[in-house]
This record gives C-alpha cells, sequence and structure tokens, in this order.
C-alpha cells in the first residue's frame, strides 16, 4: 500500500511539474506576443521630498496590457521575460517610452521642477552589446538631457560583481545618468562596492520600512543606511512610505527622499502630470 501511494504522489508530482511548465511556455509564448504587439504601458510612482513633499522625479512601472486578462502586475512576469531574453526588447520599449514621457512633462514644466525618470534595468539588459549606445540614442531621440534619466539595478543583481556592467554603469554616470541600486539592504553583499562604483542613489527596499516601526533593530539598520549614504555622498529613497508615520520616522532621521503609497500609488502619465502641478496637500 504504502509503495502505491508512494507512486501515486510521485504521479501527481510529475503531473504538477508538467503543468508548471506547459504554464511557463504558454506565459513566455503570450510574452513575446505581447512583445510584437506592444501591449504593456508605464505607471509613474512620484518621487518625493521629505523636506518639502514636493516631487522631484518618478518611478517608471511596467505592467502588462493582456487584451483578455486585463493588466499584469510585473512580479508576474518579469521574471519570465528575464529568462526567455525577452526583458531586452521589453527594456527598450520601457526605456524609450519613458523618456518620451519625462520629455513631455519637461516641455510644460517650468525650468525650477523638471523632474527626471527612474527606469529599472535587469543586468540581462545590460549583458546585451550596445546598451550604453542605446541610452545614449534614445535620449537624443527624446531629447532630454541625461540628467532627466535615473537607471535602477537591484543589488542581488550586482552580486556577480560583472566588470564589463560597472564599466558601462560608469560611461553613463560620466554622462550624467544618475544609477540607483534597488532592494537596497537585500543582497547581502559586502558594503565595499559603495565606496568604489559609480554610484548616486541607494533605494532602501520596502521591507525595512514596513519593519522599522515595531522592530528596534530594523529601524537600527534604516538609521544606519541613511547615515552611510550621508558618509559617502548618496541620495536615499525609502520606497514603501504607506502612512503619516514612515514619513515621519524618516524625515526625523534625515531620509532625503521617498515614495510609497501614502503620497501616491503609480500613476497614468496624465494623472502624474496633474499631480506634478497640483502637488497634494499632505495631512502630516
Ligand atoms: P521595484 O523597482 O522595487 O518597485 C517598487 C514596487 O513597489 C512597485 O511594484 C510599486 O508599485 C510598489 N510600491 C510602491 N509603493 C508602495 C507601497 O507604499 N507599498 C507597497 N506594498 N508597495 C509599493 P510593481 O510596480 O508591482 O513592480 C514590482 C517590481 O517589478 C519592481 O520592484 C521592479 O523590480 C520590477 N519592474 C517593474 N517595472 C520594471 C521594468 O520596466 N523593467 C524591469 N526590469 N523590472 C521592472
Ligand atoms: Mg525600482
Ligand atoms: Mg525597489
Ligand atoms: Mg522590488
Amino acid at each position: 500500500v504504502a509503495k502505491g501511494a508512494g507512486k501515486n504522489q510521485w504521479r501527481r508530482y510529475q503531473s504538477h511539474l508538467h503543468g508548471a511548465m506547459v504554464e511557463r511556455l504558454e506565459l513566455r509564448s503570450a510574452l513575446d506576443h505581447a512583445v510584437n504587439e506592444g501591449h504593456f504601458l508605464l505607471q509613474y510612482q512620484p518621487i518625493v521630498s521629505l523636506v518639502t513633499d514636493e516631487a522631484v522625479g518618478f518611478e517608471a512601472l511596467v505592467r502588462w496590457h493582456h487584451p483578455a486578462r486585463g493588466v499584469i502586475a510585473p512580479d508576474q512576469f518579469i521574471e519570465v521575460a528575464e529568462e526567455s531574453g525577452l526583458i531586452v526588447p521589453m527594456g527598450r520599449w520601457v526605456l524609450d517610452q519613458a523618456l518620451h514621457t519625462v520629455a513631455q512633462w519637461r516641455r510644460i514644466l517650468p525650468r525650477t521642477r523638471q523632474p527626471y525618470v527612474s527606469v529599472n534595468v535587469s543586468v540581462r539588459q545590460f549583458r546585451e552589446a550596445g546598451f550604453v549606445e542605446q541610452v545614449r540614442a534614445s535620449l537624443e531621440f527624446a531629447g532630454v538631457p541625461p540628467q532627466a534619466l535615473m537607471l535602477e539595478i537591484t543589488e542581488t543583481l550586482l552580486m556577480g560583481d560583472d566588470e564589463h556592467i560597472w564599466s558601462d554603469l560608469e560611461i553613463l554616470r560620466d554622462l550624467g545618468v544618475r544609477i540607483a541600486i534597488d532592494d537596497f539592504g537585500t543582497g547581502y553583499s559586502s558594503l565595499g562596492y559603495l565606496r568604489q562604483r559609480p554610484i548616486d542613489v541607494l533605494k532602501i527596499d520596502k521591507m525595512f520600512i514596513d519593519d522599522m516601526v515595531a522592530d528596534d533593530q530594523q529601524f537600527a539598520l534604516v538609521r544606519g543606511i541613511v547615515s552611510l549614504a550621508q558618509n559617502l555622498n548618496l541620495t536615499v529613497v525609502a520606497e514603501g512610505i504607506e502612512d503619516a508615520n514612515h514619513r515621519a520616522i524618516l524625515a526625523q532621521l534625515g531620509c532625503p527622499l521617498g515614495q510609497g503609497y501614502y503620497y501616491s500609488s503609480p500613476l497614468d502619465a496624465t494623472e502624474a502630470l496633474t499631480w506634478l502641478r497640483n502637488p497634494q496637500p499632505i495631512a502630516a
């Protein structure tokens, strides 16, 4: 009996695996189709000064607009996009679209309030030959200065310590593009790289912000990151600010910038422009 049960379990396991594989293949071919048809859209979440409560930039966040299934969040497809290489053409679209949008905003807004756009880039895109040239060409085509662009790279993905990627980042930064380390604190990497590498911004992962209120050690970590950044002349963006308390604690610590649902969820381009023109009064 035991043997039979084991066999059944094995079969169920195999068919589960098979199902997952089929699902992944289907996802991949649907994604391939979406890339060819341009079924994506970008939303923009304000990056806000914790001193003035005004937006200094916006993070561009991709969504898959599936004709039948509606709007699909990136955690449902980015991984498959990376594995399959589809992230490369998708990422090219994201960059062009984000720069096109920021160019429009900058034409409309006064000189003193010109926002930048922050674009998530996968390491896979950097491995593609000609990435630096592509960024340069996209900036030129959109007609915006390099200062209008920030690139976000997740810390975990940099742990391979690919010299080629770092040298590309160096070139882009010399142009004036800002470089941010995304999900900072989740990568368990040594901190030494922060000193030598072309980095402008650390984005503190929202996990730390969530936990800092109830957990003294987590709070100490956030405080440590903010002061480390100050000493290294880096800027900090706290992710996942969800309430006035988060904002107050971070402002108190001297964290210069933040983003989160407390200020705004990700918005369509036109909503973002409205938000920029009439900064929301924040009830503190
Ligand atoms: P991320 O770059 O760390 O982006 C922050 C995520 O946190 C976004 O999720 C944003 O909507 C969400 N968020 C913002 N404020 C809050 C808050 O107050 N509370 C909570 N709980 N969440 C908040 P989203 O848009 O689902 O994106 C998830 C991830 O997908 C991103 O994490 C990024 O790693 C990836 N991603 C998004 N767009 C792109 C893209 O164009 N290219 C690449 N390679 N990755 C992307
Ligand atoms: Mg990001
Ligand atoms: Mg992040
Ligand atoms: Mg993240």
